[in-house]
C-alpha cells in the first residue's frame, strides 16, 4: 500500500501461518485464508515457499539480495511439552504438528483412540473436537484450571461439551503418562492441583500429591502451550533475552540489528489473529 516491494519468505509450503496450518477447517475453511492471500499478491506482494531463515536463508544474504528492510514474524510455531514420565512414547503427541497434519486431511490418532488432552485454552478445544471428527473414542481434557478458570473461550467449551468431549479431569496437573505391560499407553496419571497462580499472580501451579487420579486412555496430546525457538538469531546478530525471546523495541520494532524488525506472536506471545496482524500493520 505505501508503494515498497515485498518479499514473504515461508518455511512451509503454504502461507497463512497458524490461521492456515492451526485453526482447523471445520472453524475456519481454507477457501477463505486463500483469498485473502490471492489479495495480497494481487497487491504486487511476492510469496516464496521452503525459504527457512536459519536454515537454507540467512539475514546476511538477504542484505546482500539488496533488501533494506527485513521483519521477522515468525510466530510461536513449536509446541509445548513437560518433562513427565514416558512422555517420548510414540503415542504422545503435541498440538501443532497434530493440527497440522489433519488441516491435510491426515489423522495422527487411530480411529477409536481414546484421548487425554492436556491442556484448556482453545488449542486444547482444537485438538479434541479435531479428535472428534476423526473418530476419536473417549475424549478427557486435563487440566490444572478447574472449569470455571479454564482459559478457553467459553463457547469452545460448550461446543466441546456438546460433542461429548469428558471434562472430569480439570484442576488436575499431568504426573507420568502410565504405561501397560505391553508397553501401550493406558491413562495419563494426575495430582490435584490445589492453584496454578501464586499470590503475585504468576503461573506457580501447587499440587497435593496425596490426591491422584488417572483419566485413561491410549493418546495423550500436549496442548499447553506454544513458543518459539529462534536460537539461530544470535549467530545473526539478533539479540535474545534470556529468556530465548526477541528483544524489540516496541515504539520502532527494530530489533538489536538495524534494520531488522520484528512483529506478531514471536513479540507479542500468544493472542488473537487480529492482534498479530495489528502488530505486522504498525511494523
Ligand atoms: C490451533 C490454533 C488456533 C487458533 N485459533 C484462533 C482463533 O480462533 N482466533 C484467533 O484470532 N486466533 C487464533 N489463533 C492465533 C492466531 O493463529 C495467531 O494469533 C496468528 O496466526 C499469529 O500470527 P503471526 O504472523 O504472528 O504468526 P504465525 O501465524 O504463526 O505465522 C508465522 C509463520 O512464520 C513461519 N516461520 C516460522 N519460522 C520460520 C523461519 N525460520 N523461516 C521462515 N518462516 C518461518 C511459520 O511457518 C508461519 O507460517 C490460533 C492459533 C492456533 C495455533
Amino acid at each position: 500500500m505505501m508503494g515498497y516491494k515485498v518479499t514473504v519468505f515461508e518455511r512451509s509450503d503454504d502461507f497463512g501461518g497458524a490461521v492456515r496450518w492451526g485453526v482447523p477447517s471445520y472453524r475456519l475453511p481454507v477457501e477463505t485464508i486463500k483469498r485473502d492471500i490471492d489479495a495480497i499478491a494481487d497487491l504486487g506482494v511476492e510469496f516464496k515457499t521452503g525459504m527457512e531463515l536459519g536454515k537454507n536463508l540467512t539475514i546476511d544474504e538477504l542484505e546482500k539480495q539488496g533488501y533494506n528492510a527485513i521483519v521477522l514474524a515468525m510466530g510461536l510455531s513449536d509446541s509445548r511439552g513437560l518433562p513427565i514420565p514416558n512422555n517420548n512414547h510414540r503415542d504422545v503427541l503435541m498440538a501443532l504438528p497434530f493440527l497440522r497434519a489433519a488441516r491435510n486431511g491426515e489423522s495422527l490418532i487411530r480411529k477409536g483412540a481414546n484421548v487425554v488432552v492436556i491442556g484448556s485454552g482453545n488449542v486444547a478445544m482444537d485438538v479434541a473436537r479435531t479428535a472428534r471428527r476423526f473418530g476419536a473414542g473417549t475424549i478427557r481434557i486435563a487440566c490444572l484450571e478447574k472449569r470455571h478458570e479454564m482459559p478457553a473461550s467459553p463457547w469452545e467449551i460448550e461446543e466441546a461439551l456438546e460433542e461429548s468431549i469428558e471434562m472430569e479431569h480439570c484442576g488436575w496437573g499431568p504426573k507420568a503418562v502410565v504405561l501397560d505391560k505391553q508397553g501401550g499407553i493406558c491413562g495419563l496419571e494426575c495430582r490435584e492441583c490445589c492453584s496454578v497462580f501464586d499470590e503475585q499472580g504468576r503461573f506457580n501451579p501447587s499440587y497435593n500429591d496425596a490426591n491422584l487420579s488417572v483419566a485413561e486412555g491410549d493418546t495423550v496430546i500436549f496442548a499447553i502451550g506454544q513458543g518459539a525457538i529462534i536460537n539461530y538469531l544470535k549467530d545473526m546478530g539478533v539479540e535474545l533475552n534470556q529468556r530465548g525471546q526477541l528483544i524489540c523495541d516496541r515504539t520502532t520494532f527494530m530489533t538489536s540489528r538495524k534494520g531488522v524488525f520484528s512483529c506478531g506472536e514471536v513479540i507479542t506471545g500468544p493472542g488473537l489473529a487480529v492482534e498479530a496482524m495489528a502488530s505486522g500493520h504498525r511494523a
